[in-house]
């Protein structure tokens, strides 16, 4: 079954497209399912003092919501749209998260970990802070996020669960390259412990890293761990919806995934891969 569960769109400020385009080319590609899952908006740091167009200011998300409501009414019987949220977790800010987000009628929260502190790793603009810092210490903080953020429950996909290494910035040391990995498959047994599911995003393979979010290994523990998978390719384009897809979907296949979580209303259900 064809799905994409990671989508952005223009009012993020750096994507380009309505929802509308998204859903329209979803359906041109022949998606079961499609999830609009556009950033949450910045609640830790001042946005009018931050970075730009990081993503679509608070007073925006009751109309990013009851637009993406309108659209699934409107192509029922076309495609599945589930209404969803990138949603940043962001450590000792969980009860404000939790506090935004609650009035809304989610089908699915996708909890990445972008932040540490005021300092977003996945930002090409911010790679500067990678200066001056011991990689290990980077890496550390941001597996204890990701396994934070499994274990406040208020997810249920973790997104791009090793997505610190998109830019190749890492120990340099085999050692060092050792405890980055052991760090990541604590992370995930964090996650299965949760209960969560995980995606596999694409977007990766574009990136400086070259290879999708997670990396194998972490794929393979996955499957021995029971943790549910979904997919995204993160298109912040319409023209990109899908984009690394059917490669990761032969991914999973080859490791021995059979099925894929999808959600409406929270409630996961399985579909076949
Ligand atoms: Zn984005
Ligand atoms: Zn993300």
């Amino acid at each position: 079954m064809l799905i994409d569960y990671h989508t952005h769109h223009e009012r993020c400020g750096h994507a380009s497209g309505k929802l509308e385009d998204y859903v329209r080319r979803a359906i041109g590609l022949g998606y079961s399912q499609l999830g609009l899952s556009d950033h949450l908006p910045l609640l830790h740091v001042d946005p009018d003092r931050y970075y730009p167009e990081m993503a679509m200011p608070l007073s925006e998300l009751p109309r990013y919501v009851e637009e993406c409501l309108e659209l699934r009414e409107k192509y029922r019987g076309s495609i599945e749209i589930r209404v969803g949220l990138e949603a940043d977790y962001i450590e000792g800010y969980e009860e404000e998260i939790a506090r935004v987000l609650e009035p809304y009628p989610w089908d699915y929260l996708i909890g990445s970990v972008h932040f540490l502190g005021e300092w977003d790793i996945t930002d090409f603009r911010q790679t500067a802070g990678w200066e001056g810092r011991d990689p290990l210490e980077v890496y550390r903080a941001y597996y204890r996020a990701v396994k934070r953020s499994a274990a406040t429950g208020m997810y249920d996909i973790i997104g791009h669960m090793d997505v610190v290494k998109r830019f190749g910035f890492g120990p340099d040391t085999e050692e060092g390259r050792a405890e980055a990995r052991e760090l990541a498959l604590d992370a995930l047994r964090g996650i299965a412990a949760s209960g969560a599911a995980m995606e596999l995003n694409a977007s990766g393979l574009t990136k400086p890293c070259k290879e999708m979010f997670p990396a194998p290994y972490l794929l393979r523990e996955a499957r021995a761990l029971g943790i549910p998978l979904t997919l995204g390719s993160d298109a912040h384009d319409p023209a990109k919806l899908g984009e690394g897809l059917d490669a990761a979907r032969a991914q999973l296949r080859e490791i021995g995934f059979t099925e894929l979580a999808v959600f409406e209303g929270r409630r996961r259900s399985a579909v076949p891969l």
